[in-house]
């Protein structure tokens, strides 16, 4: 492909599809590079409660298929690889396919999503989606009035067993220390919980292992001062970090230290490169839902757009 694509769109979760969708309306002709996930996090998940209009719960699955099938119609071009290298340095920007392939675009919209990390369990791996989370606002109502853990000593794990206590019978907070990096007006709610008995601190403990019947958890092993402890639960919610997946825009624009990329430069979703636009999870280090990643999307479009316009 060696003409000037007026719009690339590197991502086909919902901020990627979002944005092909406005860019086909537009008349910007987008092409959008899929990466290795098609249809990006939520294709993983059984259940999907909180898209506004679906409320017979979709999977995640198809209702990524759907929206590839809305920007699809609409004229967005899909190309199956992965972006491994970028160079924004010039006007017309340069985005390399693991193919070998180099595209060139007036406009760059990012949406390439970020990862949650996990301990590296494999009983953890086993139990994914089947009592074992990452998301507290995605997964937390399928365990209300059960007993779950959220494991990390964050602000983000503070947040997560907050939210939870909300719900849940009781909730653990697992930690590998005994201090917290969490602020402490977090730290003051859930001590307070924790006196009305609807949360309970384990710390200075690892998880050894997640506990289960094969089919869903039921509990999880943790090893505290060489002492073994089995605590019968029906969810693990982890709360120890997500990783943008940015790795090929480092040094192209300006990242967190954590990979995250920074917008809000010229526009909402504008990066530190003039025509990089920015959406969804890997800019976003608060809300990282799949409308907000949706509506980042639609709103990168318009600022693509804008920006195209003001070069005429
Ligand atoms: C298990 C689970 C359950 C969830 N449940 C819900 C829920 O019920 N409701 C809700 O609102 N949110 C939920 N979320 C959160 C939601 O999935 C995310 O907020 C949302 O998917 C983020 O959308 P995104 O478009 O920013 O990125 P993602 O969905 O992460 O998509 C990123 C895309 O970028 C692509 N990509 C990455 N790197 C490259 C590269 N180098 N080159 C090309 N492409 C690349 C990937 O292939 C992928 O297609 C859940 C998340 C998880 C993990």
């Amino acid at each position: 492909m060696s003409e000037i694509l007026n719009t690339l769109i590197i991502g086909s979760g919902p901020a990627g599809y979002t944005a092909a969708i406005y860019a086909c309306r537009a008349q910007l002709e987008p092409v959008l590079v899929c990466g290795s996930e098609v249809g990006g996090q939520l294709t993983t998940t059984p259940e999907i409660e909180n898209w506004p209009s679906r409320f017979d719960a979709p999977d995640g699955f198809s209702l990524m298929q759907d929206m590839s099938k809305h920007a699809e119609k609409l004229g967005t071009k899909f190309i199956y690889d992965e972006v491994v290298k970028t160079d924004f340095s010039k006007n017309v920007k340069e985005v390399y396919l693991s193919s070998g392939t180099v595209l060139k675009a007036k406009t760059v919209i990012i949406a390439t999503g970020a990862k949650a990390r996990y301990l590296g369990l494999e009983s953890e791996t086993k139990y994914k989606g089947k009592g074992v989370s990452a998301c507290a606002t995605c997964d937390g109502f399928f365990f209300r009035g059960k007993e779950v853990a959220v494991v990390g000593g964050g602000s983000a794990a503070f947040i997560e067993a907050l939210y939870l206590a909300n719900l849940c019978s009781k909730v653990y907070l697992i930690h590998r220390r005994a201090e917290f990096r969490a602020e402490k007006v977090l730290v003051d709610r859930l001590r307070k919980l924790e006196i009305e008995g609807k949360v309970e601190f384990v710390l200075n403990a690892n998880i050894k292992e997640i506990l289960g019947d094969g089919n869903l958890v039921n509990g999880v092993r943790v090893e505290s001062n060489g002492q073994n402890r089995d605590i019968a639960l029906s969810g693990v919610f982890m709360a120890i970090g997500h990783e943008p997946s940015t790795k090929p825009f480092a040094g192209q624009i300006e990242l967190y230290d954590d990979g995250t990329v920074k917008t809000g430069f010229t526009s909402e979703t504008s990066t530190s490169v003039a025509g990089v636009f920015a959406a969804g999870d890997c800019s976003d280090r608060v809300y990282r839902q799949a409308i907000t990643s949706a509506g980042q999307g639609c709103k990168a479009a318009l600022d693509a757009e804008k920006y195209l316009q003001s070069k005429l």
